[in-house]
Protein backbone atom coordinates (compact mmCIF):
# COMPACT_ATOMS: atom_id res chain seq x y z
CA UNK A 1 0.00 0.00 0.00
CA UNK A 2 1.83 3.08 -1.25
CA UNK A 3 0.30 5.84 0.90
CA UNK A 4 0.06 3.86 3.90
CA UNK A 5 2.12 5.15 6.47
CA UNK A 6 2.24 1.96 8.45
CA UNK A 7 3.65 0.22 5.43
CA UNK A 8 6.28 2.96 5.42
CA UNK A 9 6.94 2.40 8.77
CA UNK A 10 7.56 -1.27 7.45
CA UNK A 11 9.44 -0.76 4.78
CA UNK A 12 11.47 1.46 6.56
CA UNK A 13 10.86 4.55 4.89
CA UNK A 14 9.65 6.31 7.63
CA UNK A 15 11.64 6.47 11.12
CA UNK A 16 10.12 4.53 13.91
CA UNK A 17 11.83 2.90 17.18
CA UNK A 18 11.82 -0.38 16.58
CA UNK A 19 11.99 -3.13 19.48
CA UNK A 20 11.52 -5.58 17.32
CA UNK A 21 11.05 -7.34 13.84
CA UNK A 22 11.28 -10.52 11.86
CA UNK A 23 10.05 -11.40 8.43
CA UNK A 24 6.64 -10.79 9.14
CA UNK A 25 5.90 -8.35 11.83
CA UNK A 26 7.57 -5.56 13.02
CA UNK A 27 7.04 -3.38 16.59
CA UNK A 28 7.97 -0.08 17.35
CA UNK A 29 7.09 2.87 19.92
CA UNK A 30 3.70 5.04 19.63
CA UNK A 31 4.53 8.13 18.98
CA UNK A 32 2.27 9.81 21.80
CA UNK A 33 2.42 7.35 24.35
CA UNK A 34 -0.46 6.09 26.55
CA UNK A 35 1.64 4.69 28.79
CA UNK A 36 5.25 3.80 30.01
CA UNK A 37 5.70 1.38 27.70
CA UNK A 38 3.29 1.63 24.77
CA UNK A 39 4.37 -0.43 21.84
CA UNK A 40 2.48 -1.21 18.32
CA UNK A 41 3.28 -4.45 16.78
CA UNK A 42 1.76 -4.74 13.26
CA UNK A 43 1.91 -7.70 10.17
CA UNK A 44 4.25 -6.43 7.64
CA UNK A 45 1.30 -7.60 5.08
CA UNK A 46 -1.09 -4.56 4.63
CA UNK A 47 -4.59 -5.89 6.48
CA UNK A 48 -6.68 -2.69 7.05
CA UNK A 49 -8.50 -3.49 10.28
CA UNK A 50 -9.54 -6.67 11.93
CA UNK A 51 -12.70 -7.39 10.23
CA UNK A 52 -10.32 -7.69 6.74
CA UNK A 53 -8.50 -10.72 8.44
CA UNK A 54 -9.05 -13.90 6.85
CA UNK A 55 -8.86 -17.47 7.60
CA UNK A 56 -5.28 -17.82 5.89
CA UNK A 57 -4.50 -14.23 8.19
CA UNK A 58 -4.42 -17.00 11.32
CA UNK A 59 -1.20 -18.20 11.94
CA UNK A 60 0.24 -14.12 11.11
CA UNK A 61 -1.76 -12.87 13.89
CA UNK A 62 -1.53 -15.65 16.16
CA UNK A 63 2.65 -14.64 16.05
CA UNK A 64 1.22 -11.15 16.55
CA UNK A 65 0.10 -12.43 19.92
CA UNK A 66 2.94 -14.56 21.03
CA UNK A 67 5.66 -11.76 19.99
CA UNK A 68 3.38 -9.15 22.05
CA UNK A 69 3.90 -11.92 25.20
CA UNK A 70 7.51 -11.91 24.47
CA UNK A 71 8.12 -7.97 24.21
CA UNK A 72 6.11 -7.44 27.63
CA UNK A 73 8.35 -9.96 29.10
CA UNK A 74 11.80 -7.93 27.59
CA UNK A 75 9.60 -4.77 27.85
CA UNK A 76 9.70 -6.07 32.11
CA UNK A 77 6.00 -5.55 32.02
CA UNK A 78 5.06 -8.88 32.15
CA UNK A 79 4.44 -9.81 35.45
CA UNK A 80 2.88 -6.47 36.57
CA UNK A 81 0.28 -6.84 33.86
CA UNK A 82 -0.09 -5.35 30.34
CA UNK A 83 -2.75 -4.93 27.78
CA UNK A 84 -2.70 -5.67 24.32
CA UNK A 85 -5.90 -4.06 22.52
CA UNK A 86 -7.09 -3.39 19.10
CA UNK A 87 -9.00 -0.43 18.43
CA UNK A 88 -11.50 -2.09 15.03
CA UNK A 89 -13.44 1.16 13.81
CA UNK A 90 -14.79 5.02 14.07
CA UNK A 91 -16.59 3.98 17.57
CA UNK A 92 -13.28 2.63 18.96
CA UNK A 93 -11.21 5.26 17.63
CA UNK A 94 -9.23 3.62 14.96
CA UNK A 95 -7.08 6.12 13.11
CA UNK A 96 -4.38 4.21 11.29
CA UNK A 97 -5.89 1.60 8.78
CA UNK A 98 -3.58 -0.73 8.82
CA UNK A 99 -4.11 -3.30 11.47
CA UNK A 100 -1.94 -2.67 14.41
CA UNK A 101 -2.16 -3.74 18.34
CA UNK A 102 -1.44 -1.99 21.06
CA UNK A 103 0.81 -3.27 23.95
CA UNK A 104 0.26 -1.24 27.30
CA UNK A 105 1.87 -1.70 30.50
CA UNK A 106 3.98 0.23 33.23
CA UNK A 107 1.09 2.06 34.96
CA UNK A 108 -2.86 0.72 36.49
CA UNK A 109 -5.01 0.66 34.28
CA UNK A 110 -9.00 1.02 34.59
CA UNK A 111 -11.64 -0.89 33.24
CA UNK A 112 -13.79 -0.28 31.23
CA UNK A 113 -11.55 1.83 28.74
CA UNK A 114 -12.97 5.02 27.97
P1 LIG B 1 -5.39 3.71 16.66
O1 LIG B 1 -6.06 4.95 17.20
O2 LIG B 1 -5.56 3.60 15.16
O3 LIG B 1 -5.75 2.46 17.38
O4 LIG B 1 -3.86 3.91 16.97
C1 LIG B 1 -2.96 4.51 16.10
C2 LIG B 1 -1.71 4.79 16.91
O5 LIG B 1 -0.65 5.05 16.00
C3 LIG B 1 -1.84 6.01 17.82
O6 LIG B 1 -1.59 5.62 19.16
C4 LIG B 1 -0.78 6.97 17.28
O7 LIG B 1 -0.14 7.69 18.30
C5 LIG B 1 0.16 6.06 16.54
N1 LIG B 1 0.81 6.66 15.40
C6 LIG B 1 0.23 7.35 14.38
N2 LIG B 1 1.12 7.73 13.47
C7 LIG B 1 2.31 7.25 13.91
C8 LIG B 1 3.65 7.33 13.39
O8 LIG B 1 3.91 7.89 12.32
N3 LIG B 1 4.63 6.72 14.11
C9 LIG B 1 4.37 6.07 15.29
N4 LIG B 1 5.41 5.51 15.93
N5 LIG B 1 3.13 5.99 15.80
C10 LIG B 1 2.12 6.57 15.12
ZN1 LIG C 1 -0.40 -0.66 5.44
Amino acid sequence: MDDCIFCKIARHEIPAQVVYEDDDLLAFRDLKPAAPVHVLIIPKKHISMLTHMTEEDGALIGKVMLTAKNLAASLDVADSGFRVVVNQGAQAGQSVFHIHFHLLGGRAMSWPPG
